[in-house]
C-alpha cells in the first residue's frame, strides 16, 4: 500500500524535475542515452552492450557490430561465439556479453520476429538479463509502461526517504507505478530526469545547496545537512 505522502512526494519530484531540466529528448537506458531513431534492435543489443561499462565504450561495440553488418538477430545467432566477443570487445566482459546477445537474439528471433509481444518472465530467464536491464528493454525498445528502477533511482529516493537501502526492485518499481500513471512517455521521461539529476546535482556527493528538490524542503537528507 502507497501511502498518499510517499505517491505525493514521487508527483512532486517529476513536477521539480520536469520543471528545472525541462524535457529531456532521449531516452536513457542503464544509463545510456539513444537519440529515439535506434530501432528496438539496436535499444535491447546497447542494453547489454553497457551492462558495467560506460556508454562510450558499449557505442564503439555496437558500431563495429554495425560495420561488420552484424546488427540484425539473425546475424548474431548465427555468427560464431567467440568471433561475436571480439568483435563486441571494446564493451567489456565480452565473453558473457557475447553469450547474452546470442540468448537475447534467440528469444528476440522466437517472439518479436513474429510479432508475438516480448514477455517479461521470458527475458528475465535469459542468463545475464537482470530485472533493469529486462525493462528498460521493454520500456525504451517496446513502449511497454514498466518503470526502470536503476542505481540513481535507488539513491535519490533512499536519500529523499521515500525508500531503503535493503528494498527489492520489485518494491521500488511498485512505488513508482501505484503512483504515477501508467504511460510509457511518462516512465520514460520520469527516468531521464532522474539520469540527469543523479548525474548533475544528486551525485555520489551531492550537489544539496544547488537542488531543487531540497528547495521544497523534500528530502530528509538534504534538509539534515543543511542544518
Ligand atoms: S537534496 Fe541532496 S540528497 Fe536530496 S535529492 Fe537533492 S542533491 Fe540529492
Amino acid at each position: 500500500m502507497v501511502s498518499a505522502t510517499m505517491n505525493n512526494t514521487i508527483h512532486t519530484v517529476f513536477c521539480l524535475l520536469l520543471d528545472k531540466y525541462g524535457p529531456q529528448g532521449w531516452w536513457p537506458v542503464n544509463g545510456i542515452y539513444f537519440s529515439g531513431e535506434e530501432n528496438p534492435f539496436e535499444i535491447a543489443v546497447g542494453a547489454v552492450l553497457t551492462q558495467n561499462t560506460a556508454w562510450e565504450n558499449a557505442e564503439k561495440a555496437l558500431e563495429r557490430l554495425r560495420k561488420r553488418g552484424l546488427l540484425t538477430a539473425e546475424a548474431i545467432v548465427n555468427i560464431p561465439v567467440y568471433e561475436l566477443a571480439n568483435v563486441i570487445r571494446p564493451s567489456g566482459f565480452y565473453n558473457q556479453k557475447a553469450e547474452r546477445l546470442q540468448l537475447l537474439c534467440k528469444f528476440y528471433l522466437r517472439r518479436v520476429c513474429k510479432n508475438e509481444s516480448p514477455d517479461r518472465d521470458e527475458l528475465l530467464n535469459l542468463k545475464g538479463i537482470g530485472p533493469e536491464t529486462a525493462d528498460s528493454i521493454l520500456l525504451y525498445a517496446f513502449h511497454i509502461p514498466l518503470f526502470v528502477i536503476d542505481t540513481y533511482t535507488r539513491r535519490i529516493f533512499i536519500r529523499i526517504g521515500s525508500v531503503s537501502e535493503g528494498d527489492s526492485y520489485e518494491k521500488l518499481q511498485s512505488l513508482f507505478m501505484n503512483s504515477i500513471p501508467r504511460d510509457e512517455k511518462v516512465y520514460n521521461e520520469y527516468h531521464a530526469l532522474i539520469v540527469r539529476h543523479g548525474k548533475d546535482i544528486c551525485r555520489k556527493t551531492p550537489r544539496c545547496p544547488e537542488c531543487v528538490v531540497n528547495r521544497e524542503g523534500l528530502c530528509r537528507f538534504g534538509t539534515v545537512n543543511s542544518l
